[in-house]
């Protein structure tokens, strides 16, 4: 297969109904997607795969689903009001605007622009005349910094400072702020986990690359509390075990990569990045960051409710450590669809498209193929109806068997099932695996047993 653009993943995408231009019909609003009814379906199961690995594999840990709109103060506490911004560039010749570090990553590589005050990226830019990725000219002004948060107006007064909320731009508050409540109500022992998916928003000054940098987007965060001292054991171990989870949903692992963050944020004593190899280069997926007892201390400070636990064994107080593990849903889907997206030619010339999706992630798990629409439909939809109760499966009588196997190649289903005579006259199907396209013939009742076996995580 050619090298994968990502102009293909979008075309692709939007040919069989993975991810739509948000309001298409309207001309589209800039970086918005929706999700149709392959890749919700998609986007879900990753998400129950997280749900699984992350809250009921994982001992003690609690999920929560905290609203969107929180307290205002709870992001002067995180630090958000006073500096969750980007430092924003303008071309002054074409007048396009620019991440500064993000200019100067794209301009060397090796570089983390995440590691650079202001000064040093305002100085390397001007030193090494990095040219402005639109006009090619080097002309920029100062930098800004650029708040990222959403603003909102709740009550009937727009505009007054009183009603100001802000969309939350990270899941991680609604676990922090829950802390007691979780841990009163399921008589949690530190350590333990608080985890959520849901829906975060950020302005960012260079929305892009697909769904990869989206100004709504959704986020699987754990936190784990712990005691000081235990804080760089936890951290290792969910480095890994994210590492595991992306391996396990069957990422390419030379497309994956570790990357250990070189400037920590002011209260991060550990962190670092898993990186994937997308269509346009490495890009940031998940992070793992060792937050110390600056959330939970910082809650403390602006609520005045003491977030101090007692150790039962001990008796012991202390300010719980916070282990962070955070990967974006959307940009956790984008990988799975570059990575699993393949072309093979056949033996007739003809280019199979094929999603390896791992089976437990993927949209549909079987199709029901009636070999003769005439004789064999009846048969065919009844076991699509009772399979359905199962797991999630389509039906396809319409063109040649070759077709309708195609078809079902390219959304990824990992199974056809065919009925034939031999359905009708010895209670046998044949179902044909995706990826190898070989075929076993098994029972009837069977099937339920055989493909669950195959769609576990
Ligand atoms: P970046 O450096 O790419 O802006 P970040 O370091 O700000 O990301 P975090 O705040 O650590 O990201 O957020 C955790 C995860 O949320 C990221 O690893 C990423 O997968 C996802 N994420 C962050 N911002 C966006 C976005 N604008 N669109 C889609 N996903 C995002």
């Amino acid at each position: 297969m050619d090298k994968l653009t990502m102009d293909k993943i979008v075309n692709v995408c939007k040919q069989y109904g993975f991810i739509f231009q948000g309001s298409e019909i309207y001309g589209g609003l800039a970086n918005t997607w929706d999700y149709g009814p392959l890749g919700s379906r998609l986007k879900n199961n990753i998400k129950d795969a997280w749900r699984k690995r992350f809250i009921q594999e994982n001992e003690n840990s609690y999920e929560v689903d905290a609203d969107i709109l929180m307290h205002p103060t709870v992001w002067k506490a995180s630090g958000h009001v006073d500096s969750f911004s980007d430092p924003l560039i303008d071309c002054k010749h074409c007048k396009t605007r620019h991440r500064a570090d993000k200019l100067v990553e794209e301009y060397d590589k090796s570089i983390n622009g995440d590691s650079f005050t202001e000064k040093e990226l305002v100085k390397f830019i001007k030193d090494n005349k990095v040219p402005c990725p639109k006009c090619g000219k080097s002309d920029f002004t100062d930098i800004r910094q650029f708040g990222l948060m959403f603003e909102t107006h709740r009550g009937v007064i727009k505009d007054s400072k009183d009603g100001l909320v802000y969309l939350r731009p990270e899941t991680a508050q609604g676990e922090f702020v829950n802390f007691w409540n979780v841990q009163r109500t399921m008589r949690a022992k530190v350590p333990f986990g608080i985890g959520q998916i849901g829906k975060a928003f950020r302005n960012e000054i260079t929305p892009g690359n697909f769904t990869f940098r989206t100004i709504e987007f959704e986020q699987m965060e754990h936190q784990l509390f712990c005691k000081e001292g235990t804080d760089t054991k936890f951290y290792k171990f969910y480095k890994e075990y994210a590492m595991n989870f992306l391996k396990d949903l069957g990422l390419n692992t030379d497309k994956l990569r570790y990357k250990d963050h070189e400037k920590l944020a002011h209260y991060a004593k550990e962190a670092c990045d898993i990186e994937y190899l997308f269509p346009m280069g490495w890009g940031e997926l998940w992070g793992t960051h060792n937050r110390t007892d600056y959330d939970l201390s910082r809650h403390q400070e602006y609520s005045g409710k003491s977030m101090e636990y007692t150790d039962p064994d001990d008796n012991s107080k202390y300010i719980p450590y916070v282990v962070e593990s955070s990967v974006g849903c959307d940009r956790m889907v984008l990988a799975v669809l570059c990575d699993s997206y393949d072309e093979e030619i056949l033996e007739n010339g003809d280019v199979r498209e094929i999603m390896r999706f791992n089976p437990a992630i993927a949209p549909y798990k079987a199709t029901i193929l009636p070999l003769v629409k005439k004789y064999h439909k009846e048969l065919a939809q009844e076991l699509k109806e009772k399979l359905s109760k199962s797991f999630m499966c389509s039906y396809d009588e319409t063109g040649s068997i070759g077709k309708r196997y195609r078809r079902s190649d390219a959304i990824g289903t990992p199974f056809c099932i065919t009925i034939d005579n031999d359905t009708l006259d010895n209670n046998t199907v044949t179902i044909r695996d995706r990826d190898t396209m070989e075929q076993v013939t098994i029972k009837v009742d069977e099937i339920e047993d055989y493909i669950n076996n195959k769609i576990k995580f």
